[in-house]
């Protein structure tokens, strides 16, 4: 599958979207981005987590493991291609731990996944996460790359689609400036 075609499958799934958008930092973009909205559809996640797999160099993974909440359906969409387990991590008191019975072996090979990745914050403590348990990560994975190019995680990183983010203040938005109404992504409102 080629970008575009990726691309595509994004835009028609509305998961991407194009406007003018408020984000949550404040700033304004031109772009919003819901990953939720592709990997509702099971097709659609297997396909995008079938390429995505084909670009990862290990595949000798016994667990998969994401961050709650996004990172939830894309582990276990990886691990069922993979035949691995599907595990997510999850905030006890704002540390990331695991719970519901979950365990990792001693020496298992662990893939660490995220929906997008933008500062990496979340998946970088997973990181620790399986370190600290024993577990060896072998690598990390995400369907989208919205970092810059800027994480490093100490492992090989693969994503299937990096996305170059641009935002705005709004001061220099050049979006407001054209009068734009602005769009405040998971609500319905529009704000003037
Ligand atoms: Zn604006």
């Amino acid at each position: 599958m080629e970008r575009e075609d990726i691309l595509n499958i994004f835009k028609d799934n509305k998961a991407m979207l194009e406007g003018h958008f408020l984000l949550t930092s404040g700033r304004h973009s031109n772009q919003y981005l819901q990953c939720a909205l592709v990997l509702q559809k099971p097709s659609v996640a297997e396909k995008l987590s079938q390429e995505l797999c084909k670009k990862i160099e290990e595949q000798n993974v016994d667990i998969v493991i994401g961050p709650a909440i996004g990172g939830i359906t894309f582990a276990y969409e990886m691990a069922r291609q993979l035949g691995a387990l599907a595990l997510f991590a999850e905030r006890e008191e704002g540390a990331m731990t695991l719970r519901r019975g979950f365990t990792i072996a001693p020496g298992a090979r662990v893939l660490v996944v995220e929906d997008v990745i933008t500062t990496g914050g979340s998946v970088r403590e997973v990181v620790e996460l399986v370190k600290k348990l024993g577990g060896q990560v072998v690598g990390v994975a995400s369907l989208v790359d919205r970092s810059n190019g800027k994480v490093e995680f100490g492992c090989p990183f693969t994503s299937l689609l990096p996305i170059e983010v641009v935002s705005y203040s709004p001061e220099d938005c050049p979006l407001c400036k054209e009068g734009k109404p602005i769009v405040k992504p998971g609500s319905r409102k529009v704000k003037k």
